[in-house]
């Protein structure tokens, strides 16, 4: 099933590729990025079936078994443009004009500097040999540096201006994953992607790590009320898991340090939390969002903005406010 699954897909890009990509590259002259718009293809297409699983899958399960009613259209509505633009649109177009060259580049400076990429055969002899035990190593490693990765977006002033858009969903949804702000996005897609290609991974196999990655991401956030028992919690991120790190008073700032403190930053698999004295378990469905987007007394009612642009316009402004803040 899996072969004829994976002839599908791969007779599906040929076709889009051949019929839409290629021609359009040679009308606007860009023919000489034939190589990486098929691997943009591929992106592209990857995304799609993603949405599509999403939405048959979880659709249903928020309507089944939701943690609040939903009273806000508007904000999931907004939500899903994010993802259409993070994993249909935008990180195909990074891919192909950002990320292939600079990484072509980056290789280049390991070889000509005599620096090894680490490799897996090395401290495993044979792993690679083995692709299921392979795939799950780079994933967990890949983990790793999100989970550090996250750490620093918030505790980092300017970075937290920007991340802060991601918390100030107070309607969790299916798509909530994808609210984040284009310059964060673009940076983690780059960090992340530099750190795959430092330790091995082939671009095939990152493809899938990715959109592993991306899938149980978005069940994190949907609006489900799910976890995954007291074992479970521990191995892999459940929605109750996530929804604590989006909760108010506990995901990031719960040691009174405003953005500073918090829990649960892991993105995958919850060890890291606890390994590093960050786990939060148990502790029930709470409410999402920011204290100071709430209305006075509690909060400063500030305003996070609805629509995409205004949010990512507000992003910038913040990343310049608590960055001047932190210098002071
Ligand atoms: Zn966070
Ligand atoms: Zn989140």
């Amino acid at each position: 099933m899996i072969a004829s699954l994976s002839d599908s897909f791969a007779t599906a890009q040929a076709w889009l590729f051949e019929t839409v990509v290629q021609p359009l590259l040679f009308w606007s002259g860009l023919g000489e990025f034939t190589e990486n718009a098929f691997e943009g293809t591929e992106w592209f297409l990857i995304g799609v079936c993603e949405l599509v699983l999403l939405w048959l899958v979880l659709r249903p399960l928020e309507a089944l078994i939701p943690v609040h009613a939903f009273n806000d259209r508007r904000a999931r509505w907004n939500d899903f443009i994010y993802t259409v633009v993070h994993r249909l649109g935008a990180f195909t177009l990074v891919i192909f004009f950002l990320l292939d060259p600079l990484i072509d580049q980056f290789t280049a400076f390991l070889h000509l500097h005599g620096i090894h990429q680490f490799d897996l055969d090395k401290v495993w002899p044979g792993v690679t040999d083995l692709p299921l035990v392979s795939f799950f190593l780079y994933l967990f490693v890949l983990d790793f540096f999100d989970y550090w990765y996250h750490r620093a977006q918030h505790n980092i002033g300017w970075w937290w201006g920007l991340h802060s858009l991601h918390h100030s969903q107070q309607n969790m949804n299916l798509w909530s994953d994808d609210r984040n702000h284009l310059l964060d996005d673009l940076l983690r897609d780059l960090f992340l992607a530099v750190i795959a290609l430092f330790i091995g991974v082939q671009p095939g196999q990152y493809v899938l790590l990715v959109a592993l990655s991306r899938i149980l991401q978005s069940v994190q956030h949907a609006n489900i009320r799910l976890h995954f028992g007291s074992v479970g919690e521990r191995l892999l991120v459940s929605p109750r898991f996530h929804r604590l790190h989006h909760a108010i008073g506990v995901g990031h700032e719960s040691r009174g340090r405003g953005s500073l403190g918090g829990h649960n930053f892991a993105v995958l698999f919850p060890v890291w939390d606890v390994l590093f004295g960050t786990a939060r378990f148990g502790g029930g469905f709470a409410l999402t969002g920011i204290r100071d987007q709430l209305p006075p007394p509690q909060g400063k009612g500030r305003d996070y903005g609805r629509g995409f642009w205004r949010q990512q316009w507000l992003g910038l402004r913040r990343m310049v406010e608590y960055g001047q803040r932190a210098r002071r």
